[in-house]
């Protein structure tokens, strides 16, 4: 099955809400993923995350985790690279408590060392954060993401390399591979390229399990400037949604747009159109 994943609590919950009310809000809107925003801190409480899973699972809704900003894995500061690490095993953990699958990662910052150099630094941080996955996140995927400007480690073909390496997959955000290249890869063609280099990389049962991002996005010579509303891009996403559906795309997509709810019913809707007139 594909989902289409809001991307946090909906702008329709009621006042106040947290995840937990968000969930019932999205359940309400016929939504049945969620990507969890801790993209500024990760919460400390498990009877809290108790809390999430039991709700999540009574209503039949998938997770997935976004890990905060703040990481630098190609930190050269050790008191930097430690908190890096620490932030992204604690999203990790706390996912593994919340009945999340998989937690998206902003790995790194170039920080104008040589690729090669950033992939190794990068390389050597996930070993020592990997060494933790029996004891704290078994059944979580680590998910570095594909970055929306040149001046940040991730690429398709670097965090493919990486994911692969350490039996992982990434979190491909097509909008970001748009920006980061000036406006390349908005077509059915190039799509279906950028998903033909998963599956030769992590193989076709891949497909069937992805955590993937879309959005409209603003974006200059420097790569992403910010997240757009679909009908207010240039994102070619009905025909984005036609390749999903033609690839047999199953997994998680989650829809990045301000509008959240809004977009991800539009996202939904159209794909369900798409199944349905076949
Ligand atoms: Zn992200």
């Amino acid at each position: 099955m594909l989902r289409f994943a809001v991307a946090g609590t909906p702008h329709s919950t009621p006042a106040r809400g947290g995840t937990v009310e968000g969930l019932m809000q999205a359940h309400r809107l016929g939504i049945n993923a969620m990507e969890i925003e801790w993209v500024q801190s990760v919460p400390k409480s498990p009877e809290r995350m108790a809390e999430i899973r039991e709700t999540a699972e009574a209503l039949g809704i998938t997770l997935t985790v976004h890990a905060p900003y703040f990481v630098n894995l190609n930190s050269p500061e050790k008191a930097k690279l430690a908190a890096s690490k620490r932030r992204v095993l604690d999203a990790l953990a706390m996912a593994e408590l919340c009945g999340a699958r998989s937690v998206c990662v902003h790995a790194a910052f170039n920080l104008g060392l040589p690729p090669e150099q950033v992939f190794e630094n990068v390389r050597c941080a996930t070993e020592d954060i990997m060494k933790s996955k029996a004891k704290l996140f078994p059944h979580v995927n680590l998910a570095y993401e594909t970055m929306g400007k040149p001046t940040q480690f991730g690429t398709l073909e670097d965090v493919l390399k990486i994911s692969k390496e350490f039996g992982n997959y990434p979190c491909v955000d097509p909008a970001h591979m748009h920006a980061r290249t000036n406006g390349l890869i908005n077509s059915t063609k190039e799509w279906n390229e950028m998903l033909d280099l998963y599956e030769n990389s992590l193989g076709k049962k891949a497909l069937k399990s992805v955590h993937m991002h879309f959005s409209g996005i603003a974006y200059t010579v420097k790569g992403e400037r910010m997240h757009l509303p679909l009908q207010k891009s240039d994102a070619r996403w009905k025909d984005f949604i036609g390749v999903l559906k033609e690839k047999k795309i199953e997994g998680t997509v989650v829809c990045e747009s301000p509008l959240l709810e809004e977009d991800t019913l539009l996202m939904q809707h159209t794909y369900q159109k798409l199944i349905m007139d076949n």
